[in-house]
């Protein structure tokens, strides 16, 4: 059976949808880049990193994504001339998304996105499947996480 997850930026003024939604057709993982965490700190929402800096990200198939509700609020930035292209509600400076281009908009999505009313996430995609970066962690590196996993980069 597949879902329809609704997203939320933290105001509610950027609303969307992510159709066929399940532990199967999305990859939920934890990203301890140091481009994510910059990011979090670049919008001043420290606050949805873990203590370990990790970013948790919801990978979905662009052409299961559509906008509701306040597209045009919706800003790109890219931290660094190689980073991704990042996406994020300027309403109330929620992170929305990452893009390896700005042709391909919206791939990974924050799952705190998805939290805004309930806690949807867990239900809708099940718990992270894996981290990646773990390198950039802050403190130890978690175990696990530092090999390259092309299964989670990809999808
Ligand atoms: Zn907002
Ligand atoms: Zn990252």
């Amino acid at each position: 059976m597949s879902t329809t997850a609704e997203f939320r930026c933290r105001c509610g003024e950027v609303r969307g949808t992510v159709t066929n939604a399940s532990p199967r057709t999305v990859n939920r993982v934890g990203c301890y880049c140091d481009d994510c965490q910059a990011f979090a700190h670049w919008l001043g929402r420290a606050d949805l990193l873990d203590p370990q800096g990790r970013s948790d990200i919801v990978q979905v198939a662009p052409a299961t994504f559509t906008f509701v509700q306040g597209q045009d609020r919706v800003k790109g930035v890219r931290l660094s001339p190689k980073g991704l292209y990042r996406w994020y509600a300027s309403c109330c400076n929620t992170p929305v998304g990452n893009t390896l281009s700005p042709s391909i908009p919206f791939v990974g999505i924050h799952a705190s996105a998805f939290d805004q009313d309930a806690p949807r996430a867990d239900t809708v995609f099940g718990p992270p499947t894996g981290a990646i970066q773990g390198k950039h962690a802050i403190g130890e590196a978690p175990p696990g996480t530092t090999k390259i996993r092309p299964s989670l980069l990809l999808g």
